[in-house]
C-alpha cells in the first residue's frame, strides 16, 4: 500500500487533535485573535498546528510543512493569554513541551515547497468552528506537485453509515488507491464512490457560508445558466469536498470576487480535498479547466478560482462558467 505509514500517522494525530478541538470548543469561551487579513484565529488553530507539526517532525523529519498559522502573532504584546492557552492545551497531549518547543513546532509550518512536502490547515473554517458549525483539520502530502495523500478530519460532520449517524468523520484519499471515510467514534470505514447521477435529477450545488469567499452574483448567474432552481447547500471549510466525495452535493465553485480578480487560493485550503474527491470519482480543476498546480508555492498562483465536481457534470459546469464570463 502506498504511503501507508504517512496515512497511519495522519489518521492517528488528527484523531488526537479532533478531540482537543472539540474539548476547547465546548469547554471554553474561545479567545480569538485577528490576523492581518482580519480572519480569526484561536487557541485551537495554534495548538493543532503545533501538535501535528511535532508528529510530522518526529516521523518524517526531512519533510517541510507549509501550514496556515505563524507563531509571530503569539509573541506580540497583548497576546500572552492566548500563548499561555496554547501551551496549556499542547501540554495536555505532549506533557513535556516547553513554551519554546510549542513556538518551534508552530513555526515548523513555515516551510518551503520541496519535491515532497506536507500542507496543513490546522482548522479550516475557523468561523464555522466558532459558530458551532463545520470545520476541518486538513493535511495533505504533495510529491512532485501532485497531491498523493489527503486527510480531512471533520469532527462535526455526521458519519452516515446507512444504519446510524454519529458525529465525526475522517475522509482519506490516497492517489491510485481510492478514498474512504472513517468514523471518529469507532472503527467503521466506508469506501467512497460517487454514485452515477440520473439524467433528470436536479443538480445540487454547495457553497461556503461566508459570502465573501466566492462571488455570489456569478454563482447565481451560473445556477441560471445550468437551470438550477433549488438553493445551494451551505457549509464551511473543506468539509464541502467531503460532501461531494459522498455524492451529497454535485459541485462547488470558488469564483474570485469582482473587486479581487487576481485572488489566488491557498494550497492548504484545497490540497487534501483534491485527492479525496478525485479518488472517489470526482474532478477538481480551476475555472478554466486547468488542473491545480501544487508545485509553485503557498498559493495556487497558476490557477484561477476552483471547480470541484462529481466528475459527471464537470464539462457542463465549465461551459456554463465560460458562458457567463466568470
Ligand atoms: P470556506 O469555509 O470554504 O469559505 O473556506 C474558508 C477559507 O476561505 C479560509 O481558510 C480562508 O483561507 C479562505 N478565504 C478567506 N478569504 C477569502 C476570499 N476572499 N476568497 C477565497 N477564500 C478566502
Ligand atoms: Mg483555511
Amino acid at each position: 500500500m502506498k504511503y501507508e505509514s504517512e496515512k497511519q500517522v495522519a489518521i492517528a494525530i488528527s484523531h488526537t487533535v479532533a478531540i482537543l478541538c472539540e474539548q476547547i470548543r465546548h469547554q471554553y469561551a474561545v479567545t480569538t485573535l485577528h490576523k492581518g487579513d482580519t480572519s480569526p484565529v484561536t487557541v485551537a488553530d495554534f495548538s493543532t498546528q503545533a501538535i501535528i507539526c511535532q508528529a510530522l517532525e518526529a516521523k518524517f523529519p526531512d519533510d517541510p510543512v507549509i501550514a496556515e498559522e505563524d507563531a509571530a502573532l503569539l509573541t506580540q504584546q497583548g497576546t500572552e493569554g492566548v500563548l499561555n492557552g496554547v501551551i496549556e492545551q499542547v501540554q495536555t497531549v505532549l506533557p513535556d513541551a516547553s513554551p519554546l518547543d510549542v513556538i518551534g513546532w508552530i513555526n515548523r509550518g513555515n516551510g518551503q515547497i520541496a519535491r515532497r512536502y506536507w500542507t496543513l490547515d490546522p482548522i479550516d473554517g475557523t468561523k464555522g468552528y466558532l459558530r458551532g458549525d463545520q470545520y476541518a483539520i486538513a493535511l495533505a502530502l504533495v510529491v512532485e506537485g501532485v497531491v498523493e495523500l489527503g486527510l480531512l478530519c471533520c469532527p462535526a460532520f455526521p458519519f452516515d453509515s446507512g444504519k446510524n449517524q454519529a458525529s465525526g468523520t475522517i475522509f482519506v484519499g490516497v492517489r491510485g488507491e481510492g478514498s474512504y471515510m472513517l468514523s471518529l467514534q469507532d472503527k467503521c470505514q466506508i469506501l467512497l464512490k460517487i454514485p452515477q447521477k440520473l439524467g433528470n435529477t436536479p443538480i445540487n450545488r454547495i457553497e461556503s457560508v461566508e459570502y465573501r469567499h466566492s462571488d455570489r452574483h456569478q454563482q447565481i448567474a451560473l445556477d441560471q445558466a445550468l437551470g438550477i432552481t433549488q438553493s445551494p447547500q451551505q457549509m464551511d471549510s473543506l468539509a464541502k469536498y467531503g460532501a461531494i466525495a459522498q455524492g451529497k452535493a454535485d459541485f462547488y465553485v470558488r469564483i474570485p470576487l469582482r473587486e479581487k480578480p487576481n485572488h489566488k487560493e491557498n494550497i492548504w485550503d484545497h490540497a487534501a480535498g483534491v485527492v479525496i474527491v478525485e479518488e472517489a470519482g470526482g474532478k477538481v480543476t480551476d475555472l478554466d479547466g486547468i488542473p491545480l498546480d501544487f508545485s509553485v508555492g503557498a498559493k495556487l498562483s497558476n490557477n484561477r478560482g476552483i471547480l470541484v465536481s462529481n466528475g459527471q457534470i464537470h464539462t457542463q459546469v465549465l461551459e456554463a462558467i465560460a458562458q457567463i464570463g466568470a
